[in-house]
């Protein structure tokens, strides 16, 4: 029996170090000791969320969220390395070199009426930082097995939900009512689906009915946070069955709805699509680095595509400034759903305007290409769009093979050098110049 339904349970089912697996080699040296010294000061330190959960899974994680019964500043006072963050919770954070361990003191749960919460009309906590006992902060977390509280008293886990058997079992259960819980915060649609991709679980059928009703609701959640929430989903290294998921639970088209109704029609553009996401995915295994300029071009290219072709037939200009143009426009109208950091947008702009040039192998400026800062992304680019069958093989080849030439080999393959039995023009001079510097 799942007592996941059942908020307020003050019991939890203590689970000795014997009889699981979570070692503390799974755990990092400085989760470790941020967790010893605050027990040893006297307070409750409990590793929670994806660490536990994913050691147990043996995923090696990466992220550790400690709660505690410290209030931030009594936290703060136990480590020099520690600043307090946050708006809507405040946490410590504690800092060794490039890590941060999170610290969060125990919260009680958003629904008493009489608490320091708010709800907006929606149903959404719009605040809350009320702080409690263990057996309050367990109800306010998204899923069991989320919520799982790992004691370095002894080493025991605790649990409050049945997390320990759904995590055994792969399923995503969601603590308390589904539907109160995904209006509380839309947010957690993604991340059940974020979950279920990383951790190849099932996301349990309560959750998915409810979800069905609500996906609208992604519509109030800040940009912002999206913007953080699309990098989680895209940049994991499970792009691929996450984009699936997304789409089978209909919230992709909440998130980029410009790219949804073009996937819906257009077998191209969603085998395009796919070559990125399994792009990413490589890069992410093989420890490369990965932007989320490039997936947001990918995903944002036939939308911009077709309005710089309505642009032209209106207007005359280049191929490469109508994409510039519309490029802004897309964006400006993505923005309302997640909000693109403009030191994403401007790059992918500049590569999705280079594009064009790709189908130019004569000449100086043909050759100049190979010189741009954007070059490397816009080829990159322009290889996964050969690769989905948009671009000729051939065209593809060249462009690889030329970065690998000497200067004069280059010359040869832009066929720049002056050819036998044909003489070069004179250079015109350029009289508007001369005159201005006479
Ligand atoms: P990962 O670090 O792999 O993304 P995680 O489960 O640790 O997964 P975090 O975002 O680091 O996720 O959050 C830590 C914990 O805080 C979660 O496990 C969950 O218990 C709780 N939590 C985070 N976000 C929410 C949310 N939106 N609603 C309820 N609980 C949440
Ligand atoms: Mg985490």
């Amino acid at each position: 029996m799942n007592n996941s339904g059942n908020p307020g349970s003050t019991t939890p089912r203590v689970i000795a170090r014997a009889a699981h697996n979570v070692s503390r080699d799974e755990i990092s040296k400085s989760a470790l000791k941020v967790l010893y010294r605050l027990h040893k000061a006297g307070y409750q330190a409990f590793l929670v969320g994806g660490g536990v959960r994913d050691a147990m899974l043996e995923l090696h994680p990466k992220d550790f969220d400690i709660a505690t019964n410290a209030t931030p500043e009594e936290v703060r006072a136990l480590f020099g390395n520690c600043r307090l963050i946050g708006r809507r919770f405040r946490l410590a954070h504690v800092r060794f070199g490039r890590e941060i361990i999170e610290v969060a003191t125990f919260r009680a749960a958003a629904n008493h009426a009489d608490d320091d919460s708010e709800h907006d009309h929606a149903g959404r906590i719009i605040r809350d930082n009320v702080y409690g006992t263990i057996d309050e902060d367990v109800w306010r977390r998204d899923f069991t097995c989320n919520a799982l509280y790992y004691n370095i008293a002894d080493f025991s886990i605790w649990d409050y939900v049945d997390g320990f058997e759904d995590v055994k079992r792969r399923r995503l259960v969601m603590i308390g009512d589904p539907a109160q819980r995904l209006r509380e915060d839309p947010v957690r649609m993604l991340r059940a689906v974020r979950f279920a991709a990383k951790l190849n679980f099932t996301i349990d059928a309560s959750v998915v009915d409810a979800m069905r009703g609500l996906t609208g609701l992604l519509a109030n959640v800040p940009a912002a946070r999206l913007f953080d929430e699309f990098q989680k989903l895209f940049q994991s290294g499970f792009a691929e069955r996450t984009f699936d998921l997304l789409r089978e639970h209909r919230l992709f088209g909440e998130l980029f709805p410009a790219t949804e109704q073009e996937l819906s029609q257009d077998e191209n553009f969603m085998s395009f699509v796919r070559a990125a996401l399994q792009n990413t995915d490589r890069r992410v295994s093989e420890d490369k680095s990965v932007t989320p300029m490039f997936l947001l071009g990918v995903f944002l290219w036939v939308p911009i595509k077709k309005l710089a072709a309505s642009k032209r037939s209106e207007e005359k200009m280049s191929e490469s400034q109508s994409l510039a143009l519309a490029s802004f426009d897309i964006v400006a109208q993505q923005q309302r759903r997640i909000s693109l950091p403009r030191r994403f947008t401007i790059p992918m702009r500049e590569m999705l305007a280079l594009q064009p040039r790709f189908a130019f192998v004569r000449g100086r400026r043909a050759m100049n290409l190979l010189e741009h800062r954007r070059f490397r992304a816009a080829y990159d680019f322009m290889l996964l769009q050969s690769e989905a069958g948009h671009i000729d093989a051939e065209l593809a080849r060249f462009w690889t093979d030329v970065q690998n030439q000497s200067t004069s080999e280059r010359e040869v393959s832009f066929q720049m050098q002056a050819q036998p039995g044909k003489k070069r023009r004179p250079r015109r001079r350029r009289r508007r110049q001369s005159s201005q510097e006479s």
